[in-house]
């Protein structure tokens, strides 16, 4: 049968570049289970993958997509069947194996995770792999003792996929949330998330000392870079920094210094590669936790043929919270 798919192929100049074809199911790679997608996730790595940058893509052509939710059309292994709702997120689906930006998928069965009953495939893509990064960012703080009564936390790149989740479950759960963005504009949406601060980024502005006075308890952290060093500088004692993500970059000039004077952790947080029981148990808990309602002003649909312009967009950190592909439109 044939299916529709954003493809991306690399010229013999070496260049990048993606359009809409007609494949077929023989041309999907190996794997035991065969998925409709319904909706698809868009998300920082898809628009690296899309732009050809960061070594992420192992073999052209390539279909992008880290994260997808459909039915099940055919399955070789006994624990799907045809008509059951799944959710796949990681585990280099969309980097080194065929994505979701297309109307069908051939994966294996270990990666998929059954849907919970109470959320659609569209809900499951608004959450997508930046609600299953923030929860297991939540849940690492948790796990480290912070409590909602010792103090504020951070979140940082708030108007972005993660932040914006991070922002709405760590108030759910009774957290005072600072959300730090680079985009005043976004300040109304941020606090209907249940952010009770908005900050700008120039609170993480490089300051040349080894400490600062103490600010949070607590961060999610999704732009790493200098500012995580700067951050890292005004947690208190026996805090904890989740770190997620590089919007801002992946280096910063590291002391020992907050770690031994204040006790603090930095944490880190792999969303692709989590085992099963993780990745149901942290479902469940997005699921139950979760506000559709107050995120959708967040959420913004879009089509196969828009991938390509918007990768420049979330590149350049201008994407508002979730973007979902309908790969049918
Ligand atoms: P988004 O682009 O949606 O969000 C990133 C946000 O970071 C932007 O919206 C912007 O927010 C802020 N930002 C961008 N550039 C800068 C900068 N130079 N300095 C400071 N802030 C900046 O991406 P996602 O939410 O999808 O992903 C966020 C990060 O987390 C990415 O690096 C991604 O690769 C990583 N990630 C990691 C995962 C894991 O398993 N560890 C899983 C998912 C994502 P604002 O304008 O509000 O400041």
């Amino acid at each position: 049968m044939s299916f529709t798919a954003l493809v991306t192929d690399k010229g013999e100049d070496g260049k990048v570049a993606s359009r809409i074809a007609e494949l077929d199911d023989a041309q999907l790679p190996d794997g035991n289970v065969l998925i409709g997608i319904d909706w698809a996730g868009f998300n920082y790595k898809d628009g690296m993958a899309l732009a050809g940058i960061g070594g992420l893509v192992r073999a052209y052509p390539h279909i992008g997509g880290v994260d997808f939710a459909g039915r099940v059309i055919e399955s070789t292994d006994e624990r799907y069947h045809p008509g059951q709702a799944v959710v796949l997120t990681g585990w280099r689906v969309g980097e080194w194996h065929w994505g979701g930006f297309a109307t069908r998928a051939r994966v294996d069965a270990d990666w998929l995770v059954p849907l919970p009953k109470q959320l659609s495939t569209r809900h499951a893509m608004v959450l997508g792999t930046a609600g299953l990064t923030a929860m297991l960012a939540v849940n690492r703080l948790k796990s480290e003792g912070i409590k909602p009564s010792d103090g504020d936390i951070l979140v940082t790149g708030a108007g972005g996929g993660v932040g914006s989740m991070a922002v709405l479950l760590l108030a759910r759960l009774g957290y005072k949330v600072h959300a730090m963005t680079g985009r005043a504009e976004l300040a109304d949406d941020l606090k209907a998330l249940g952010a009770s601060e908005v900050v700008g980024r120039e609170v993480l502005t490089k300051s040349g000392k080894k400490l600062m006075a103490t600010r949070w308890v607590g961060a999610v952290d999704s732009v790493g870079g200098a500012p995580l060093g700067e951050l890292l500088k005004q947690i208190h004692g026996g805090g904890c920094v989740a770190a997620v993500g590089l919007a801002a970059g992946d280096a910063w000039d590291a002391s020992v210094i907050p770690f031994i004077l204040r006790g603090i952790t930095l944490a880190g947080i792999d969303s692709v590669m989590q085992p099963f029981e993780a990745r149901t148990a942290a479902w469940d808990r997005l699921s139950a936790l979760f506000g559709f309602g107050v995120y959708e002003r967040m959420v913004r649909e879009v089509g196969l043929a828009d991938l390509p312009e918007l990768s420049s967009e979330i590149l350049a950190g201008k994407i508002k919270g979730r973007v979902i592909v309908s790969p049918k439109s």
